[in-house]
């Protein structure tokens, strides 16, 4: 269960970067989006030609449970928490490719290399 003189290079490397972004603790789950709105009051700006509709307005959402779960932000705090919500992103796709470099120590493993194919472990003696 050695692992190559490249993932160990590639291993500290996503440990360097981890670790940085959890000094930081700046992460936040979910997305933030805009989204701008018709009234549809006559006369009202946004059904003017050309149409300028209100917003954009800011909304942090994410799963909680299963379900969503939003909260507005005022544009100041959807820019200040943009780069938070790119952190977790980016700590995912570490941690993805840390699972990586597991799955492919697993695979070369030769003491596994003749189970590959069966589907039940095999029995110790
Ligand atoms: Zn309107």
């Amino acid at each position: 269960m050695a692992l190559t003189p490249t993932q160990r290079a590639e291993a500290r490397s996503i440990a360097t970067e981890l670790s940085a972004i959890a000094r930081r603790a700046e992460v936040l789950p979910g997305s933030i989006t805009s989204r701008v709105t018709h009234c549809g009051r006559p006369g009202c700006r946004c059904m003017a030609d050309p149409p300028r509709p209100h917003g954009p307005y800011w909304q942090w959402t994410r799963k909680v449970a299963a379900k969503t779960v939003g909260r507005w932000l005022t544009p100041e705090e959807a820019a200040d928490y943009q780069p938070w919500v790119a952190n977790d992103r980016r700590l995912r796709e570490l941690l993805a490719r840390l699972e990586a470099i597991g799955t492919a120590a697993v695979e070369a493993d030769p003491r596994s290399t003749r189970r590959r194919a069966s589907r039940e472990p095999r029995h110790q003696p």
